[in-house]
């Protein structure tokens, strides 16, 4: 069995349905408000587990109803979280989410406990991180986190891949050290200094020594591009019904394709496929797909 580690995460998601998104000033009537737990970090950890990884999480949620449930539920999916801390100061991070009626969404996140997480939390799960196939990380944890786990990642030889969700400028030794860097479109963009032009922003990017760069682009799939060579992956045709997790869900399985052994191409297959499932369903870690489900579209749809 492959181990993933990640760092990264754990939110509950609040969620309200509207018509379209309200201008700044407006207030909308919605037409129904659910929960579901969320965080980048335990989405992708739980997408991990559903396709079959063995999952180790390092993070932090405070100490509230929120924690107990959001903890609870990675639990379920049999994520281990004997690295995510309770923090004695600080809420269980949350995040506010608008959906309009197309399964477009804008989020706001309260990151909380998330914030806490430091290097000493990471040093902690030190064996586990060394022994993992890959470490995958999402953007919602402070950098030195982050750089701690990716260093000691190096050290051992673990592949790193890093999801740089929200998007922010990343110092150059850092990036230097990623083996993928998983962006979509628009943190793409943030990352290349606005650059809009996709080839153009890939190279931008990898002149900052990402050697690979793996960006997602919604419906149309995914762009691969290690070093000079660039392969455009299509996605599968699925009706969407909630866009929320596709990038989590692809995230985990170009991962647990990859600590597999696949190929990097099958890895992104993968992906689109995780992401299709994800997207056909409501919710974040609800909509995330098992190992079954990705094996069975890939054959049904697959070349
Ligand atoms: P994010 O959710 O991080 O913004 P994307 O929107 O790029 O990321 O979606 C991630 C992946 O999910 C895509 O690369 C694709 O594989 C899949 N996906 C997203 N939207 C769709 C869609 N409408 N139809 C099919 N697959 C999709």
């Amino acid at each position: 069995m492959t181990t993933i580690v990640v760092v990264g995460s754990l939110n509950m998601d609040l969620v309200v349905h509207a018509p379209r998104h309200p201008l700044p000033g407006e207030t909308l009537i919605g037409s129904h408000f659910q929960t579901f737990p969320g965080g980048k970090g335990a989405n992708q950890a739980v997408a991990a587990a559903r396709l079959g990884a063995r999952v180790c999480m390092i993070g932090r949620v405070g100490i509230d109803t929120f924690g107990d449930t959001l903890l609870a539920a990675v639990q379920y999916d049999g994520v281990d979280t004997s690295f995510v801390q309770r923090d004695l100061n600080t809420a269980t991070g949350v995040a506010l989410i608008t959906l309009d009626a197309h399964g477009q969404n804008t989020i706001v996140v309260a990151p909380g406990a998330n914030m806490q997480v430091s290097e000493a939390d990471v040093i902690r799960a030190e064996s586990v991180l060394r022994r993992a196939d890959v470490l995958l990380m999402p953007l919602e944890c402070p950098l030195e986190a982050v750089v701690a786990a990716t260093h000691l990642a190096r050290q051992s030889g673990v592949r790193v891949v890093l999801n740089p969700a929200p998007a922010r400028p990343l110092p150059t030794e850092l990036l230097a050290q990623i083996d993928y860097l998983l962006p979509n479109q628009l943190e793409l963009q943030v990352l290349a200094d606005g650059e809009t032009d996709l080839l153009t922003a890939i190279r931008r990017v990898q002149q900052q020594g990402v050697r690979n760069i793996l960006v997602t682009l919604g419906e149309e799939g995914a762009l691969l591009a290690m070093g000079d060579q660039t392969t455009h992956v299509p996605a599968f045709q699925v009706p969407v019904v909630d866009t929320v997790a596709a990038g989590d869900a692809f995230a985990a399985a170009f991962c647990v394709a990859l600590a597999e052994g696949k190929s990097p191409l099958e890895a992104v297959r993968w992906g689109n496929a995780a992401g299709a499932l994800a997207v056909t369903r409501s919710g974040a870690q609800p909509s995330l797909p098992s190992r079954f489900e990705v094996m069975r579209l890939l054959e049904v749809r697959g070349e």
